[in-house]
């Protein structure tokens, strides 16, 4: 089998073609920043989340940091997962607030719902959950309840989670008061760099846009607060435009992969391919828990010719020196532990259904 490597994206003629077309009316419309586009771009996907409103932001931790801001969580507490990715910490911190850690539940990639309450106290302002390889948490409507009870905001970083819902209902961007995604070439859908935040509240994203608009008021020559520039191209845009007509079809191929690990993988005990409980996962990663080292399993795929792909995640936020000084908790061993028992095998549209039957098959005999 050839090199199996840890990413591919391919970009079909149609796509190619299609942007070349589109670009031409951009570079003639001169409006190369935030245009007709970057409009259509909003709206498109609005409605493939099924949230009220969506506006671009420059990336998925700008997104993140915005929607931290507009909630003013300024010395006040952010609970979230230690199982995370560092952007979710930089965010709260460049947002100032302060991160207070979860561990995750035993043998498993999720905070406990009850280690959220216990750290819900006078100070905590928002609550960020993270829908890790795109799964929302079967506790999210708990979650929900809390937040409402205890009038503390909830953030998603939906990084991961483009199109995933458990119900018709609850669809990841516009489960909580703000939404966060990411469109960096790794994740379900991309434009380069870009990000998308979703919400319901009209309040909240006219902040959103005053904010990431330098902080200007109705009148474009006074400003209200003080933001930033995290505004988006045309051209991004467009990218984003199309993503969006083949994310459904890429969706389906990760999918029909996942289910194939699942069934390849199915009568070995030492693993477990996790999935969403009911809805749709937009299947980012292949979660698998195993009962060996997973760095043992991963130099054996090596010599295979099989490089798996990043872990959510390899280190923990508490095992980032930098960021201990921020940090009241240092102990939390289910994330330790789940850290080192688990692989995401090659999960991207671009990958055949043989290539799967071979890491498989090369998993099955270790
Ligand atoms: C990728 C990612 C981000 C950051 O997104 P960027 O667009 O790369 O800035 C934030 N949170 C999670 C969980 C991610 O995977």
């Amino acid at each position: 089998m050839k090199k199996i490597p840890i990413f591919k994206l391919e970009f079909e003629s149609k796509f190619v073609n299609n942007f070349n077309k589109f670009s031409k009316k951009i570079f003639k419309s001169k409006s190369l920043s935030e245009g007709s586009y970057v409009k259509k771009f909003e709206n498109k996907f609005s409605k493939f989340v099924k949230s009220k409103y969506a506006v671009s932001v420059s990336n998925g931790t700008a997104a993140l940091e915005i929607a931290l801001k507009t909630i003013n969580v300024n010395n006040k507490e952010v609970i979230v997962p230690t199982n995370t990715f560092f952007a979710t910490i930089i965010a709260i911190l460049n947002a100032g607030g302060i991160p207070v850690l979860c561990d995750n539940k035993k043998d498993s990639y999720e905070p406990d719902l009850n280690e959220i309450k216990k750290k819900i106290n006078k100070r905590t302002k928002a609550i960020c959950v993270v829908h890790v390889g795109g799964i929302i948490s079967q506790n999210i409507n708990e979650i929900v309840k809390v937040c409402k009870k205890k009038k503390i905001f909830l953030i998603e970083d939906a990084a991961h989670a483009h199109g995933s819902y458990l119900n018709s209902k609850l669809n990841a961007g516009s489960i909580g008061d703000l939404g966060c995604f990411s469109f960096f070439p790794t994740k379900v859908m991309t434009t380069g760099e870009g990000g998308m935040i979703t919400s319901n509240n009209s309040k909240l994203i006219n902040k959103v846009r005053e904010f990431k608009n330098f902080g200007r008021s109705s009148n474009p020559l006074i400003l209200k607060s003080i933001g930033s520039n995290y505004k988006i191209s045309e051209l991004t845009a467009l990218l984003g435009l199309l993503e969006l007509d083949r994310i459904n079809d890429r969706i389906n191929k990760r999918r029909n992969i996942v289910l194939r690990y699942k069934k390849n993988l199915k009568n070995n005990k030492n693993y477990e391919v996790l999935l969403q409980k009911s809805g749709r996962c937009s299947y980012y990663k292949c979660i698998v828990k195993t009962k060996k080292l997973s760095s043992i399993i991963k130099k054996i795929c090596k010599k295979k010719n099989i490089e798996l792909t990043g872990k959510v995640w390899e280190v923990p936020m508490h095992k980032q020196k930098i960021f201990r000084k921020f940090i009241k908790d240092k102990s939390f061993k289910n994330s330790d532990n789940f850290s080192s028992y688990h692989i995401c095998p090659p999960n991207y549209p671009e990958l055949s259904i043989k290539e799967v039957d071979y890491i498989s098959s090369v998993l099955n005999k270790i």
